[in-house]
This record gives C-alpha cells, sequence and structure tokens, in this order.
C-alpha cells in the first residue's frame, strides 16, 4: 500500500495512524523462498517531528514456513519486530536521515509493502529449530533422527578423527 505523506509532512507535531495489510505471500531472499502462513495488518503511527522529520513506527506479526536449521522440516516460525523509521523532511519529499537511497520512499509517499520487506529481511531469524532438542538428521544416511534411530554407528571416530588418535598413539609410545 502506498502512504502520501505530503499533509502529515506539512503539519508540524501531527500525527496520524494507518493500517496496512501485508500483501506478499511468500518472502523470498538469497536464503530462498518462504511461504507466510500467518499475518496481521499493520498499523502505522506517523508523527511530524517539529516539521523536521517523519518518524513510522509500528508493530508487526506474521508468521512464515522455516525449515529447521537440523533436520529441514517446516517450522512456522512467528516473527514479531517492531518498526522505528525516521524520515527526513526535505523541500521535495522524504528521505532517510543518513541520506541512503531506499525503494519504500518516492517524494512523499511511503510504500509500506517494500518497507515491510526490508524489515523482515534485517529482522530474520538466524536459526530456526522445530524443538530446542532437535536431534537432526544422521551425516551418514540423512535419516530424521526425531522420528527413528538409524544403525549408522555413532560411536565410531570418523576415519579423519582415528588417524589422529592412531598419531597419538605413536607419541605415546615413543
Ligand atoms: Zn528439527
Ligand atoms: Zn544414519
Amino acid at each position: 500500500m502506498n502512504i502520501d505523506l505530503s499533509m502529515i509532512a506539512k503539519s508540524i507535531n501531527r500525527e496520524t495512524e494507518c493500517e496496512a495489510d501485508i500483501v506478499m505471500t511468500s518472502f523470498r531472499s538469497r536464503l530462498g523462498d518462504f511461504p507466510i502462513t500467518g499475518r496481521e495488518p499493520v498499523v502505522f503511527h506517523i508523527r511530524n517531528q517539529e516539521n523536521e522529520t517523519v518518524r513510522v513506527s509500528a508493530e508487526v506479526n506474521l508468521e512464515a514456513e522455516i525449515a529447521c536449521s537440523r533436520c529441514l522440516e517446516p517450522v512456522q516460525t512467528p516473527l514479531c519486530f517492531s518498526v522505528d523509521r525516521v524520515f527526513r523532511i526535505g523541500s521535495d519529499g522524504l528521505s532517510e536521515e543518513d541520506g541512503e537511497e531506499t525503494d519504500y520512499l518516492t517524494g512523499y509517499e511511503l510504500d509500506t509493502e517494500k518497507l515491510l520487506y526490508a524489515e523482515i529481511l534485517v529482522n530474520w531469524p538466524v536459526k530456526v529449530l522445530c524443538r530446542d532438542d532437535c536431534r537432526g538428521i544422521c551425516r551418514v544416511c540423512g535419516t530424521n533422527l526425531n522420528e527413528r534411530d538409524c544403525s549408522c554407528q555413532k560411536t565410531e571416530p570418523h576415519p579423519g578423527m582415528a588417524a589422529i588418535a592412531d598419531i597419538f598413539q605413536k607419541f605415546k609410545e615413543v
């Protein structure tokens, strides 16, 4: 949704609220394409601060399907975070305080969907687990160890480790 902020940018200390739906059905990033499985409309609080800046804040609640970092099973992951942006009021529109280019501001128009995309990206979880004690998948046969055990020998040292153990053994003998 596009919100026209020109009126509020010209009205000192004025405040307003604006509700926008999250439209995207999936979140695409270089990490993959993740279905958005839950969402709430986002209420943006918009405030003119002394005719110098416009502050845009909101609470975002959505849910995305992300693979567990250990077993790769899909996990419905809540993403809840706050948005708090301050834009400088210029003669021909709003801009980031640090002057950085953005794709969500065009003149006085704020594209909420693009802003939300940028915010979801920075708030994306680093690691998702289906449960704290997820046992992951066997590196040898690929079995999901939460579902069943496999017959791969876990106690047998990795061939590389066995070689190192041999070297230590030889040192001891010397
Ligand atoms: Zn898992
Ligand atoms: Zn196995």
